[in-house]
């Protein structure tokens, strides 16, 4: 069973799908769908249409250069039927697969991490120019540098503040369960 690819997306053709186009030089072109098929007729560059392989591996936001991708390399020497070259061969594929998914993961993940830097740093930007909206009362004309310190004393000072309050309220818990045990203590 031989599989090709689309040559508008790229998309894998399985046997009895698709449509195949002989132009007069005798190329062939294979489409997996209508819809490649028109483009193709548009004389549209898949090169430059979003949804295509084409264009994700272009502008790198696929794997496109990996040792991985070699195996899959068409080549002109037909090889003999031989029983044990054909279960390795099986052998060799799972494996060669789970080692192109890994990649393509870790290769993923790195480009999102520069997204999330490069998010990071938008938001900064955006809390720099706007912090007049989401200062504080009478900080408004300090440097972002100087808010965040009055910010941090502020917090500081509510936080000592409530703990201290949290603590008389204790002691005056505390005064209160004595004199009840001292009440308990006289009816008995
Ligand atoms: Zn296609």
């Amino acid at each position: 069973m031989r599989l090709h690819k689309c040559w508008f997306c790229s998309a894998t053709i399985y046997p009895g799908h698709g449509i195949s186009f002989v132009r007069n030089d005798a190329t062939m072109f294979r489409f997996c769908s209508s819809k490649c098929h028109k483009n193709f007729k548009m004389k549209r560059n898949p090169r430059k249409v979003k949804w295509t392989k084409a264009f994700r591996k272009a502008r790198g936001k696929e794997l496109a250069v990996d040792s991985t991708f070699d195996f899959e390399r068409k080549r002109n020497r037909p090889v003999r039927y031989n029983r044990e070259l054909v279960s390795a061969a099986l052998k060799a594929i799972k494996r060669v697969d789970q080692i192109r998914a890994a990649r393509k993961k870790a290769f993923y993940k790195k480009r999102m991490d520069a997204v999330k830097s490069m998010q990071r740093k938008a938001e900064e930007t955006e809390i720099r120019t706007n912090i007049s909206l989401i200062a504080p009362q009478g900080t408004a004309d300090l440097s972002v540098e100087e808010m965040a310190q009055t910010v941090t004393r502020t917090v500081a000072e509510r936080k000592a503040r409530s703990t201290r309050v949290i603590a008389s309220a204790r002691r005056k818990a505390g005064a209160a369960n004595m004199s009840e045990s001292d009440s308990d203590s006289e009816a008995n």
